[in-house]
C-alpha cells in the first residue's frame, strides 16, 4: 500500500465502528466499518460482540498495510479511562468493563495502542490536519447525539485532571435551564443534540413522521417552516453562548464544529456565529472565529492516528505513559 509509516486509527461510536490506515500527512488511506451492536453481529456472520468486531477491523486493516503500523491510535465515545484502557459508553454497553486497549495489545504485539475520547480526537484531527492547522489554541465542538468536544491549549491536546477535558456541551450556559441527560440543567447538550433539538420541535408542534431524523428538521429550517428555524437558532444560541464562555475562558483563535447537526452547515452556523456576536464583547473573546470542520466524517479517524504519528503534540506522559513515544528505528 505504501512504504511510509502508517499509523492504524480505530473509530469506536455508537452506531458506527471505523477502522482505518493514515498515513504521516492525515491522509486515510484504506477505511472500513461496520455498525455497531446487533448489526454488527449480524454483519459478521456470528456471535462476535463488539470487541470481536474491532477486532475483525483491526486485523483487516494491518493485514492491508505492506508493513506493520507504527501504531494503534483508538478514538473512542466516553467516557474513557486512558490508563485503565477502558470505555463506558452509555450506547455501547457491550464494552462495559471489556479490556479494549489489551485486547487490541494482543492483536498486534509489539504495536503501541494508545486511547482517547472522540471530543480529543476530533481536536486533534482538526488541529493536525483540518481547519484548526495554524491555530494555537483552539476548541473543537462535535455536535451530534450527544455535544462533545477537546480544546489544544499552546498546541498540544489538553487532557485535563481526568482525561475528560473538553466537554464544552456540559457547559450549562442558562440558569435552571432544560434538563441535560447527564442530570444537570442548562447544558448545551440538552438545547443543540440531535435528540435534543428533535423533541423540542416536535413539542412544539413540527409535524413529521416518527422517523424523521435531525437531518430532516435541518431541511424543513431550509425551507422556511417557522418551528424547525426556531428550534435551531435555540440551539444556535446555546452553542454561541457557550463559544463566547469558551474563547473568555481559555483564549482560543477558532472554535471548530462539527458532527452530523453541525453537518447542516449555515443552519446551525449562522445561529451560532449571531449568538456569539452578541456574546463577545471583549476585543480577544470577539477575534475567535466559528469555522466548520474540514475532516467530515472521517474526523475521529485521523484525530487518532494523530496520536500516533505526533505523541509529543497529542498524548499525554501522565494518561499514556511514555511507551507511545518510542518510534521506529
Ligand atoms: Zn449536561
Amino acid at each position: 500500500l505504501t512504504t511510509d509509516d502508517v499509523a492504524l486509527a480505530i473509530d469506536i461510536g455508537g452506531t458506527k465502528l471505523a477502522a482505518a490506515l493514515v498515513d504521516a500527512t492525515g491522509r486515510v488511506l484504506r477505511r472500513s466499518s461496520l455498525p455497531t451492536g446487533q448489526q454488527a453481529r449480524l454483519a459478521l456472520g456470528g456471535p462476535a460482540d463488539v470487541l470481536g468486531a474491532v477486532e475483525v477491523l483491526a486485523r483487516s486493516m494491518a493485514a492491508a498495510a505492506d508493513r506493520m503500523p507504527l501504531g494503534i491510535g483508538i478514538a473512542s465515545a466516553g467516557p474513557v479511562d486512558i490508563t485503565g484502557g477502558r470505555v463506558t459508553p452509555v450506547n455501547i454497553p457491550d464494552l462495559h468493563g471489556r479490556p479494549l486497549v489489551d485486547h487490541l495489545r494482543g492483536v498486534l504485539p509489539d504495536v503501541p495502542v494508545t486511547l482517547v475520547g472522540d471530543g480529543l480526537a476530533a481536536a486533534a484531527g482538526e488541529h493536525w490536519a483540518g481547519a484548526g492547522r495554524g491555530h494555537d489554541n483552539l476548541v473543537a465542538v462535535v455536535v451530534s447525539t450527544g455535544v462533545g468536544g477537546g480544546l489544544i491549549l499552546d498546541g498540544r491536546l489538553h487532557y485535563g485532571s481526568s482525561g475528560n477535558a473538553g466537554h464544552t456541551g456540559h457547559a450549562p450556559v442558562a440558569i435552571d435551564g432544560d434538563p441535560c441527560p447527564c442530570g444537570a440543567r442548562g447544558c448545551p447538550e440538552a438545547y443543540a443534540s440531535g435528540p435534543a433539538l428533535l423533541a423540542w420541535a416536535r413539542s412544539h408542534g413540527w409535524d413529521a413522521p416518527d422517523t424523521a431524523t435531525g437531518a430532516d428538521l435541518a431541511a424543513a429550517a431550509r425551507t422556511g417552516d417557522p418551528i424547525a428555524t426556531r428550534a435551531f437558532k435555540r440551539a444556535g444560541d446555546a452553542l454561541g453562548t457557550m463559544s463566547a464562555a469558551i474563547a473568555a475562558t481559555c483564549d482560543v483563535s477558532a472554535i471548530v464544529f462539527g458532527g452530523g447537526v453541525a453537518a447542516s452547515g449555515e443552519t446551525l452556523l449562522d445561529p451560532i456565529r449571531r449568538s456569539f456576536a452578541a456574546h463577545a464583547a471583549l476585543g480577544f473573546v470577539a477575534s475567535c472565529r466559528i469555522v466548520p470542520l474540514a475532516l467530515g466524517g472521517d474526523i475521529c479517524l485521523i484525530g487518532a492516528a494523530a496520536l500516533v504519528h505526533r505523541p509529543e503534540q497529542y498524548t499525554s506522559d501522565r494518561f499514556h505513559g511514555s511507551r507511545v513515544l518510542t518510534t521506529r528505528a
